[in-house]
C-alpha cells in the first residue's frame, strides 16, 4: 500500500501529540487512542491492522520515476529536463548531434544520447527514445563522438557557457540532385523523406525554409 507524504505527517503529528501517561490511564485505552490516531477510527479493536499500518508508515517507499522531492516527482524533472534541452538544441543546431548507439556501439536499453558540441567540449543527456527522439531536431549519427570524459557537473557548466555563442541554426531549402532526387542544399544529402513533417535535415541538421 502507498502512504503519500501527506499522510505520513498527519498520522507522524497525531502520534506526537497523544500524551500517553498524562492522558491515557489504561492500556485499553491507549491502544484505542493509538488506534484512533493511526488508523482514524475510534474503539477500534483489531491490533493487526493497526501494526500492518505503523509497519507500512515506517518502512522506507520505493524510489522510482513517482518519488517526489515534495514538489515535483523525477518524471516531471525528467520531462522537463528533456523539452528544455531540446529548446538549446534547436537554437545551437550546428553544434548538435543525436544518436542511438554510443561510439562503442553500446547503448542503454530503449535510450538514445544527444549532445551539443560547446567551446569547452562535449555536454550530452540520454533521454528515452519514446517520446524524446522527434523532439530534438538536429543531425543524426550513427554513432556518438567518444566520450571526452565530461561528468553531468562538466555538462551543464559547459552548456551554461553557450549564452555568450550566437544561436547558429543552419537553414536550407529542397533542391534536386544530379540523379533526379530531392536533396538538401546545404549538405547534398537526398537520404531524407519529404514527407517527414519535422522539416529539418537529418543529415546536417539544418532547417528547412521556403
Ligand atoms: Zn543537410
Amino acid at each position: 500500500m502507498r502512504i503519500s507524504d501527506t499522510e505520513r505527517r498527519e498520522v507522524a503529528e497525531n502520534l506526537r501529540n497523544l500524551t500517553i501517561g498524562r492522558s491515557i490511564q489504561y492500556k485499553e485505552q491507549f491502544f484505542d487512542e493509538l488506534a484512533e490516531v493511526v488508523v482514524g477510527f475510534e474503539d477500534y479493536h483489531d491490533f493487526n491492522v493497526v501494526l500492518e499500518k505503523l509497519a507500512d508508515l515506517i518502512e522506507p517507499q520505493p524510489i522510482d520515476g513517482n518519488t517526489s522531492d515534495g514538489y515535483h516527482t523525477f518524471n516531471e524533472l525528467y520531462h522537463h529536463r528533456a523539452v528544455l534541452f531540446s529548446v538549446i538544441v534547436e537554437n545551437f543546431a550546428a553544434r548538435a548531434w543525436k544518436s542511438k548507439l554510443h561510439a562503442d556501439g553500446t547503448m542503454y536499453e530503449g535510450m538514445f544520447i544527444v549532445g551539443i558540441e560547446t567551446p569547452d567540449g562535449q555536454a550530452t543527456y540520454h533521454y528515452d527514445v519514446e517520446p524524446y527522439w522527434n523532439l530534438f531536431r538536429c543531425k543524426e549519427v550513427d554513432r556518438a563522438p567518444e566520450w571526452d570524459g565530461h561528468t553531468p557537473d562538466q555538462a551543464i557548466e559547459r552548456i551554461g557557457k553557450l549564452v555568450d555563442c550566437k544561436t547558429d541554426r543552419p537553414t536550407t531549402h529542397i533542391d534536386v540532385n544530379e540523379h533526379g532526387r530531392a536533396c538538401c542544399a546545404n549538405c547534398g544529402c537526398d537520404d531524407w523523406c519529404l514527407a517527414d513533417s519535422s522539416r529539418y535535415c537529418p543529415n546536417c541538421g539544418a532547417e528547412v525554409v521556403g
